[in-house]
């Protein structure tokens, strides 16, 4: 009997372009960025949001890079609204002026995510690699609140900001937020060659978990506080992604799609691209997503494990990164011959001795 076809995404993350002012030393863009000439263009976009829509998603992502330096990023909102998907901008707050995000907010945009690299000026502009970074971020939360869009504050945090987190709550307030999500860095990308200056320790991280509990009392029924833990120091992993396969479908610059944004770290599987294929097909056939969907796929100990189903065996590019196999359980989970291998590895970048961030470049972009 052939196995049922998934239930649709929830999500489509639409990565309009690598490009970005930024440098960030922990971006989750590939190493080799997409050249703005292999971008999709407006039509395919437009084809695409009308797909996913027809396919039952419920919610648009419009990331990057900078989704904001597409010339057509209010087109594409536009037509989201039009199919009646939930539509979400993920800005940098750099590199466009302030006030083009009034066509956007016109086109009928309902929710921003605005991220900060941390609440001093100075060290934010450090790890975002640009001079004023901070400030045009600030001005940018101005206006997100002169238009009255809903808004989120990302932060990435890590070993040079943690301590900030009841400061980074306080700056959501500050700009009129409704959430906030704490994201630790996580360790694919341009941050695994930061892994020595961005890891937290572990004494970090249990103050760090220490202050979110305080800030959600002091911040409840006003503020929504999400957080994305590290799991190095954990005893079993995240469920990532809700499931590969399973909520989340992701869009390159150039059309390939993804069932997690990292997913292309690992090399023997091949993407579909949504040039030459349906994306509902895509979704329910391609050998990427079914790769390690479901729980099929699994060996022991996640086999056989009471917990399969709440955390699908964890991230599978962080069982390549440590195992050499994708498929292998997850190293943050203590069952994972290998968890005291990761452990040793956080403990040991945490303490180490850094020195300048390796910023990532605009390379092939
Ligand atoms: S993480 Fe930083 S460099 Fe990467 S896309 Fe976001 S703002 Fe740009
Ligand atoms: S063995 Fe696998 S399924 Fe069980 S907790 Fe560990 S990672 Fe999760």
């Amino acid at each position: 009997m052939s196995a049922p076809a998934p239930a649709p995404p929830m999500a489509l993350l639409a990565e309009l372009t690598h490009r970005c002012a930024l440098k960030c030393p922990y971006c989750s863009n590939p190493l080799e960025l997409e050249r703005r000439s292999s971008e999709l263009d407006t039509s395919t976009w437009l084809r695409l949001i009308d797909e996913a829509a027809a396919m039952g998603v419920l919610q648009i992502s419009f990331s990057g890079g900078e989704p904001m330096l597409r010339p057509d990023i209010a087109v594409l909102v536009s037509r989201a609204v039009e199919r009646g998907l939930y539509t979400n901008l993920i800005t940098s707050g750099v590199g466009f002026a302030p006030e083009a995000l009034e066509r956007v907010a016109q086109a009928g945009l309902d929710h921003v995510q605005l991220s900060v690299q941390g609440v001093e000026d100075a060290a934010a502009d450090h790890v975002a690699g640009l001079p004023g970074s901070a400030a045009r971020k600030r001005l940018l939360a101005g206006e997100i609140a002169r238009l009255g869009l809903r808004l989120t504050l990302n932060a990435v945090v890590h070993r040079g900001n943690v301590a900030q987190i009841p400061a980074l709550v306080r700056l959501a307030e500050d700009w009129g937020a409704a959430r906030v999500e704490i994201a630790h860095v996580q360790y694919y990308g341009w941050a695994v060659a930061n892994r020595d200056r961005l890891m937290p320790t572990r004494a970090q991280v249990e103050r760090a978990t220490a202050d979110l509990a305080a800030e959600r009392a002091r911040t409840a029924g006003r503020l929504v506080i999400d957080a994305v833990l590290p799991d190095y120091y954990a005893s079993y992993p995240k469920p990532c992604m809700g499931g590969w396969g399973a909520r989340h479908i992701n869009v390159t610059p150039a059309g390939k799609a993804l069932p997690c944004h990292a997913a292309e770290t690992i090399p023997h599987l091949v993407f579909d691209n949504v040039r030459d294929r349906p994306l509902a097909e895509i979704w329910r056939d391609s050998a990427a997503f079914n790769a390690y969907r479901g729980t099929d796929w699994m060996r022991d100990p996640c086999r056989s494990c009471e917990r399969r189903e709440r955390d699908f065996g964890g991230c599978r590019c962080q069982a390549l990164l440590f195992a050499g196999d994708a498929a292998a359980t997850d190293p943050a989970c203590r069952l994972s011959p290998l968890h005291a291998d990761m452990l040793a590895v956080a403990t040991r970048d945490s303490t180490a001795d850094a020195d300048a961030y390796v910023f990532r470049t605009p390379g092939r972009r």
